[in-house]
């Protein structure tokens, strides 16, 4: 059985980045950067006031205090948006907002709380002037953030708020990134119910389905449900064509001892198996393969197949450790490996069989160290186990026990924000 780097190593060896493509800037959230960026403006483009106040020769403000108010001659008013007509000469000042464009002759601005304006009525045609400036003061410099013609973001870059909201100050409404892959999610069962109808007894509802949807999404893919496929050939065969369009494939179920049989006729016949178990708990029955996609301008290209295993734990364990990947590199991202910790194991474990087992745990911090005990019971079928943790404690294949207080390796899910207990 081979381990779960080889596993990993075999799926990324078969998975490609995909192209760029235009998007609107909004949609590339978490995206990769497929251009470089360059600006055609300067941001600021002036320079301009960072207080409300007044903008002032520096050198009128000489000798300025809260008992020696230099008076001066106010000129004009300029907001945010508007340029003032006039220019600032010797005695004089110009009211001015957060924003505005400093006016010609100004060097420098006092703010509202350094005058006597307070004390005047707003329209005055007089201002005092209650503190010395240095010329500079107060004046955001055209340019202190972009300059016209630099490399703002490199091709590469990851995609977050702050890039979207600087390609919104340089007026781009749409930029190029390497496009999302499209995930089409398929569930294999004779037992399984879509949750949109009654349940009949013996028979369970499509978990699956959703929470691998919903992992795709999370990590930046774009999900397909194509819905249940009975453990038949027939009914595999009809469902899977449903999806041969997209990046990539997922079923889960239908892996395990007896059933792999229809999942691996099927797949042989339509592709080919590269492996099949991985030497991990839960998950150990994950299948992976290259199916014949459909074909286009005459070119037939195969797509990556993952066979979760279809324990409701299982598959998302499963994703979590190769998905997850395939998809951050199909979507042109270099850091494929979700943060791994130390932390100190509140309560023994015992590995049996020699797997490297990936147990749901809760991770929280105490005086600067990390400790880690389990959700409870840990059968791979008990999906609210992967709701309460957090992170998954690590035990390695050739492991046999870890006693209560030892230090391991815990991958982490969701980091504090989202559990709000790290
Ligand atoms: P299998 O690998 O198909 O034998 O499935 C293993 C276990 O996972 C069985 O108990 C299935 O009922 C359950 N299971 C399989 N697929 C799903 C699914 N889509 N949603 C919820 N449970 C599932
Ligand atoms: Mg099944």
């Amino acid at each position: 059985m081979i381990s779960v780097e080889q596993a990993l190593d075999k799926i990324l060896g078969y998975v490609d980045v995909l192209e760029a493509e235009p998007s609107p800037i909004l949609d590339c959230l978490g995206q990769v950067l497929a251009e470089d960026i360059y600006s055609s403006i300067t941001v600021p483009p002036l320079d301009n006031s960072a207080m409300d106040g007044y903008a002032v020769q520096a050198k009128d403000t000489k000798g300025a205090g809260q008992q020696s108010p230099r008076l001066l001659r106010v000129i004009d008013t300029v907001t945010a948006g508007s340029v003032s007509e006039y220019e600032l000469e010797v005695g004089t000042a110009i009211r001015i907002m957060t924003g505005a464009p400093v006016p010609k002759g100004a060097d420098s601005v006092v703010k509202f709380e350094d005058t006597d304006e307070a004390q005047r009525k707003e329209t005055s045609a007089e201002i005092g002037i209650l503190v010395e400036v240095e010329p500079g003061s107060n004046v955001r410099r055209a340019g202190e953030d972009i300059t016209r013609g630099s490399l703002v973001l490199a091709k590469g870059v990851v995609i977050r708020p702050p890039e979207i909201g600087v390609l919104a100050s340089l007026g781009r409404s749409t930029v190029k990134v390497i496009r999302r892959p499209v995930v089409a999610i398929l569930a294999t069962g004779d037992e399984l119910v879509a949750i949109n109808q009654p349940l009949p007894l013996g028979k369970i509802y499509d978990s699956n389905t959703y929470s691998v949807a919903a992992q795709i999404r999370r990590y930046g893919g774009i999900p397909r449900i194509l819905g249940i496929a009975l453990d038949s050939e027939s009914s595999l065969m009809t469902k899977l064509r449903q999806g041969l369009d997209a990046d990539m494939l997922i079923t889960t179920g239908g892996v395990s001892m007896g059933d792999y049989d229809v999942v691996r006729d099927v797949l042989a016949k339509e592709g080919k198996v590269v492996f099949w178990k991985v030497r991990m708990k839960p998950g150990k029955p994950l299948a992976f393969g290259m199916i014949k996609g459909i074909s286009q301008g005459g070119v037939t290209k195969s797509i990556p197949h993952l066979g979760l295993a279809g324990n409701p734990v299982s598959s998302m364990i499963n994703f979590e450790l190769f998905a997850r990947p395939a998809i951050l590199k199909m979507m042109g991202k270099k850091n494929l490996a979700k943060p791994v910790i130390e932390a100190v194991i509140e309560e023994p474990m015992v590995n049996s069989d020699g797997r490297r087992i990936f147990a749901r745990a809760i991770v929280k911090k105490r005086a600067d160290q990390y400790f880690a005990r389990l959700t409870g019971p840990q059968g791979s079928g008990i999906l609210t186990s992967m709701s309460l943790a957090n992170g998954l404690v690590i035990v390695p294949e050739d492991k046999a026990e870890v006693q209560a207080g030892d230090m391991v390796q815990v991958m982490m899910l969701d980091w504090n924000e989202e559990m709000g207990v790290v």
